[in-house]
């Protein structure tokens, strides 16, 4: 028994160590991706309820490693997140994702923000820069944070968010309902729009539960006068009940996976998916 004990305790350390000396590796690896034009970013139209309108797109990270491959963004983000790399990775985000909305008609870029970001000193001032440098209009960039960031200190937040609306900037709230918001901190907040997390959209076939969240969260979104996308849309059933529900945007792979720019800018164009 004390052998197997003993065992078990090495196989633990040894994943432990493994764990800890591949998040050293990313951290390393993400540390010099920039330089090495190892990052990218794709974009998924956001289309109006009636899915004739493509009113925006979301920019999310992709990272071709030399060691591991295309690394999903689920792996690095935590990790850069954990040290300083978020905030080098979200500005070559941002700079990134305003050089390529230039080009667009009409639309605006959805960008994710991770809670250390919007939580950084000076956000506000530093977010207005870069879209005065790129000469973009606020009203153009979506900002989509989670409840994580917001309900930590949610006076500041408040704050934050007040300012940013002040100057134009949307404001998302993405993964709702899968965080701690309380519904009674949701109006402090100067939202344009509430983000129904996938999990709930994916339940909604299969089980009363999700059905009923979702309808919630739409009928929340509409009292406070709020915008609603629904993410994760994969089938034509999720439409329908989507759109009878009364969300106003939808998203997901029934409409498009996340696309290079070059073709996203195609769609921009053609205002329309088909
Ligand atoms: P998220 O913000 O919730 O983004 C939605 C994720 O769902 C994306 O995964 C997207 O590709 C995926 N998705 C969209 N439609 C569908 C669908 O119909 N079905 C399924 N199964 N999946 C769908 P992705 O690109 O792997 O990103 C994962 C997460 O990484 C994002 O979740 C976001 O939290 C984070 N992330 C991505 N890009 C950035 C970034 O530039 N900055 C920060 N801070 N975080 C980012
Ligand atoms: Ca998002
Ligand atoms: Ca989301
Ligand atoms: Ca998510």
């Amino acid at each position: 028994a004390k052998r197997g004990g003993r065992g078990i305790v090495r196989v633990f350390d040894e994943s432990m160590d493994e764990g800890i000396r591949f998040r050293r590796r990313v951290e390393g690896g993400l540390s010099q991706a920039i330089a090495k034009g190892e990052l990218s970013l794709v974009y998924q139209p956001i289309v109006s309820r009636d899915a004739i309108d493509v009113v925006g797109f979301e920019a999310l990270v992709r990272w071709n490693t030399q060691e591991y491959g295309l690394m999903s963004p689920a792996t690095f983000i935590p990790i850069a997140e954990e040290s300083n790399l978020i905030h080098e990775l979200g500005d070559w985000v941002l700079r990134e994702a305003l050089e390529v909305l230039k080009q667009w008609p009409g639309q605006y870029v959805s960008v994710n923000f991770s809670p250390r970001q919007f939580r950084r000193h000076n956000f506000v001032g530093h977010i207005m820069q870069s879209v005065q440098r790129a000469g973009i209009e606020p009203a153009r960039v979506q900002i989509e944070i989670t409840e994580t960031a917001i309900f930590d200190d949610a006076e500041r937040a408040a704050d934050t968010l007040y300012k940013l609306r002040q100057m134009g900037f949307r404001i998302a709230l993405d993964d709702f309902g899968t965080g701690y918001s309380s519904l009674y901190n949701i109006r402090k907040f100067a939202l344009d729009c509430l983000k129904i997390d996938r999990s709930f959209i994916d339940g909604m076939g299969r089980e009363r539960e999700s059905a009923a969240i979702v309808h919630s969260i739409i009928h929340l979104g509409r009292a406070l006068g709020l915008g609603v996308i629904a993410e994760g849309v994969e089938t034509e059933a999720q439409v329908q009940a989507l759109r009878l529900a009364g969300a106003s945007h939808l998203q997901g792979y029934f409409f498009s996976r996340p696309v290079t720019a070059d073709i996203a800018l195609d769609m921009a164009r053609a205002g329309i998916l088909d």
